[in-house]
């Protein structure tokens, strides 16, 4: 396509041009020399040099670090067939995951720059979506793109918005929560993952109500349980949330599962899902308190368990706070070897994007030498193919597991 000549350009640096060839999504300011026109934040701009080559096109922000998100590296125009397009890929991409059997299903359809759409990431829970817009440059099309998945999803009901992520802020945007398009929710979706039943608040509950994202990782432990003869044993389930892992432990041959979480909130739901799937509901089992004071205690008090789950909430966020982030990890890590029985299983986490694989390992090992215990990695886990991470753009590998007998 010829760009009309009232498209507005940003003019990249010429020692900058050679970024191009990476494909990543991010276009900073400082890559940028000039503008052609005067686009207006979320308004679409062509990348181009001064000679007039074209490198890309996207949304612009002058607010956001990220001056232009890229959509496109081909001269085409961002239309509506451009957005149905890159919908229709994401949806195609997930074939297995609407086929996978759950009713009613629940798993990401599309996310972010990994499915080319850089600011869009949408659930979907049953007959409803749960739309995040993170960028000006999305929120300005969320009615667009909600009408474009109703009609390509035909058992969708309504699409729900959820914007009130952090990442909002650095945008310049507030936070945006409601229905966008169709129906109205229920306040609780019941959603299926492996045959087992859970309740999302799609309305206040964290990120767009459930961590989808752990959804193989639960599947694995619940295998675990049986595979390594855990079946009649404890085990305690940190940063619960509401109960998912609790409910797999269970669902393995679990004994007993304890669930911990700060959120009060979240405890009453994870009960109700553990009723929902049959399993034993004790008061006792369902403790609202910090993780750090309570692995501590049950130190204090000699307990121990067959199995525990680190899943804590993401750490660092900045640069500076990896060191801290880092004691984060290695404390309840430390804590948790020491509540093991010999021959038992511990399933740690992070989902700090900027504490790598490597560096997570390294804590852990770190954990496990002060513990004085011994201990192998079983097993390396990360999100499933519904959380893709597109080659161009490793910012979006955040989540990584392993799974640790320990000795
Ligand atoms: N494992 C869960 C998701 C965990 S998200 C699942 O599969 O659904 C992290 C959880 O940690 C949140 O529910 C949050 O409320 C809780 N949390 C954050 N800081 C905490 C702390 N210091 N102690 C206990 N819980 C905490």
């Amino acid at each position: 396509m010829t760009p009309s000549r009232s498209e507005p350009a940003a003019i990249i640096r010429p020692d900058r041009a050679n970024l191009f060839q990476k494909r990543h999504p991010w276009v900073f300011s400082g890559a940028i020399q000039y503008f052609e026109g005067s686009p207006t934040d979320g308004q679409i701009v062509a990348l181009r040099d001064a000679a007039g080559q074209f490198y890309g096109r996207g949304y612009y922000n002058q607010r956001s670090q990220i001056t232009v998100h890229v959509l496109t590296w081909e001269d085409q125009p961002i239309d509506q067939d451009f957005w149905r397009g890159y919908l229709q890929r994401a949806i195609q991409a997930r074939r297995g995951e609407f086929e996978r059997g759950d009713s009613p299903p629940a798993f990401r359809l599309i996310n972010a720059e990994s499915n080319g759409l850089p600011g869009l990431i949408v659930d979907r829970y049953g007959e409803w979506l749960v739309l995040q817009a993170l960028t000006v440059g999305i929120d300005q099309r969320k009615a667009e793109i909600a009408a474009l998945l109703m009609a390509l999803i035909p058992d969708v009901r309504g699409v729900y918005e959820r914007s009130d992520a952090d990442v909002r802020a650095k945008e310049g945007l507030p936070s945006s929560v409601g229905l966008i398009q169709g129906e109205e929710p229920p306040t609780l979706i019941t959603i299926e993952e492996y045959g087992l039943r859970f309740q999302v608040d799609v309305r206040a509950g964290h990120k767009t109500g459930f961590y989808l994202d752990q959804r193989e990782n639960r599947r694995i432990l619940r295998e675990s349980v049986r595979e390594f003869r855990l079946e009649g044993g404890s085990v305690l389930n940190c940063f619960s949330y509401t109960g998912a892992f609790g409910a797999a432990a269970w669902a393995g041959g679990a004994g007993s599962v304890m669930q911990v979480d700060s959120s009060a909130e979240a405890l009453v739901l994870a009960q109700q899902n553990m009723s929902l799937n049959g399993f034993a509901v004790r008061d006792q089992d369902f403790i609202t308190g910090d993780v750090f004071r309570v692995l501590r205690n049950f130190r204090e008090q000699g307990q121990q368990f067959d199995l525990i789950v680190l899943d804590p909430p993401k750490f660092a966020s900045s640069k500076g706070q990896v060191e801290r982030a880092a004691r984060g990890y290695k404390d309840i890590n430390w804590l948790a070897f020491q509540l093991i029985r010999p021959g038992g299983l511990l399933f740690t986490f992070s989902c700090s994007g900027l504490v790598d694989a490597d560096l997570f390992q390294k804590i852990v090992f770190g954990a496990l030498v002060d513990a004085h215990r011994e201990a192998s990695i079983l097993r390396r886990l990360t999100a499933p193919p519904d959380h893709p991470v597109a080659l161009t753009f490793p910012e979006g590998f955040y989540l990584k597991g392993l799974v640790c007998q320990v000795w």
